[in-house]
């Protein structure tokens, strides 16, 4: 019996010794274990997990807010499509989604914020959380930026084809479009249920008449049904020449993929899908002719 308890003694301190110096090696030593304390202590203490104040929110749509979040110390930037890792305590657990910058470099760069917008969808808890309970001057915590879904030249014409909160780096990539290189030639597809839901609508129909060569085109499934093969082509009749950013629900990401396969492209994904639950994917899409049967497709296009 008492032998039983001092192993079990033993036995505990063995797993706290292994647990701290596990914890220890992970995270990078004595430093960050103090990090870890101080940012239990004071969330600000954490380099891991960079402080933000919520220094403006705006209502998109009757679902949707932006939150400027303004760092408050050195955060590492970010490129236009990338996304950042949002830590919140709801109900005192701790929950952490990703959500991609919707605003520009520049904007960082003259106000050192940073935009995230974010759409409550049924019974979610940080999309609920953060459009329903924070408020201005709320302090939340976010990661460095991550993610592929970045464009690295503007050589080509360009073909974003979004739906619902997948605008989001779209649009981040778009302001950036705007900054750096106005005369890109590009365009936006969107998807949305209905009308009200175009998230950024004032924004996007602003930039379509100020830079020539944007056209924007939204679809609303109410409407007009699911996205086809024949409304890509009308929409983008030099679709299989364009550099395509893909960015909304899996579902959608399917009915987009299938479509563009029954144009007989083939299909790389240069840029890894973005991706880690059931909500917002993005992919990166190089469209390369296939040899003849593109030409087919086409000529069956053209008779229609
Ligand atoms: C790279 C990336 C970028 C993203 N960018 C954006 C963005 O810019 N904007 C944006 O709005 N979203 C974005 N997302 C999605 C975002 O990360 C969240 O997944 C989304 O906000 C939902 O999180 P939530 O906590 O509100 O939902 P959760 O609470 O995780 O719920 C998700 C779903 O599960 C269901 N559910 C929850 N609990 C249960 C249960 N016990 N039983 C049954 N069902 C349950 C809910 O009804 C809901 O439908 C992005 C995702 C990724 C991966």
């Amino acid at each position: 019996m008492e032998a039983d308890i001092i192993r079990n003694k033993l036995a505990i301190k063995e797993r706290v010794r292994t647990g701290v110096s596990g914890f220890l090696k992970q995270r990078g030593g004595v430093q960050d274990y103090i990090e870890f304390i101080s940012c239990e202590i004071d969330p600000l203490f954490s380099r891991q997990r960079n402080a933000v104040d919520v220094v403006k929110i705006k209502r998109e749509t009757k679902n949707t807010k932006t939150f400027t979040l303004k760092p408050y110390r050195a955060w590492g930037g970010f490129k236009p499509g990338q996304y950042i890792g949002v830590e919140v305590e709801v109900n005192g657990v701790r929950l952490r989604r990703n959500y991609s910058i919707s605003s520009s470099s520049l904007f960082f760069k003259k106000t050192g914020c940073v935009n995230i917008t974010v759409k409550q969808i049924d019974a979610g808890r940080v999309s609920g959380y953060l459009n329903n309970q924070v408020n201005t001057r709320d302090v939340l915590h976010i990661s460095e930026a991550m993610g592929s879904f970045t464009v690295s030249d503007y050589i080509s014409p360009l073909l974003f084809v979004g739906a619902g909160s997948g605008i989001t780096p779209i649009m981040s990539i778009i302001e950036g479009i705007k900054e750096n290189s106005p005369l890109q030639e590009f365009t936006l597809i969107y998807h949305v249920l209905s009308k009200d839901e175009v998230v950024f609508s004032d924004r996007l129909y602003m930039l379509a008449a100020s830079l020539p060569n944007f056209t924007f085109l939204p679809h609303y499934t109410d409407e007009e049904g699911f996205v086809t093969e024949k409304q890509l082509i009308s929409d983008c009749a030099d679709i299989v020449d364009r550099n395509i950013f893909l960015c909304g629900p899996p579902g959608f990401m399917d009915s987009v993929l299938k479509c563009t396969d029954a144009l007989s492209c083939i299909l790389f994904k240069s840029g890894a899908a973005d991706r880690e639950d059931e909500v917002v994917v993005g992919a990166h899409l190089n469209i390369k002719k296939k040899t003849n049967t593109i030409t087919n497709a086409t000529k069956r296009q053209e008779t229609k």
